[in-house]
């Protein structure tokens, strides 16, 4: 049975990122389509779109120096707390928000 964790642990982590890099790849149309069906009163009252604002949190976490006891989510690419830590995978850290 420990054998079948040891398959399981790293398969799902490599599912996880797959699906990650599949939802930023076709996130901008995607969520775009999905989001004005589902909730057009939000979007058009500013709401930014998943993916719409990455690159301005990019620009943050390269502007605000990194303290120790803080991390950059590999998924969502905020600086958090080192209480936020939920996961680190590959070097790659993901905060508890990410995780869900
Ligand atoms: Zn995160």
């Amino acid at each position: 049975m420990a054998t079948d964790y040891d398959e399981v642990r790293p398969d799902v982590a490599e599912a996880r990122k797959a699906s990650l890099d599949a939802v930023k790849t076709a996130n901008a149309p995607d969520a775009r389509s999905v989001s004005s069906e589902l909730d057009e009163a939000d979007t058009a009252d500013g709401v930014d779109l998943p993916g719409a604002d990455l690159s301005n949190e990019e620009l943050t976490v390269t502007v605000v120096p990194q303290a120790e006891d803080e991390f950059l989510c590999g998924s969502c690419f905020l600086i958090r707390h080192h209480s936020m830590l939920a996961r680190v995978s590959n070097g790659v850290s993901y905060c508890l928000e990410c995780e869900g």
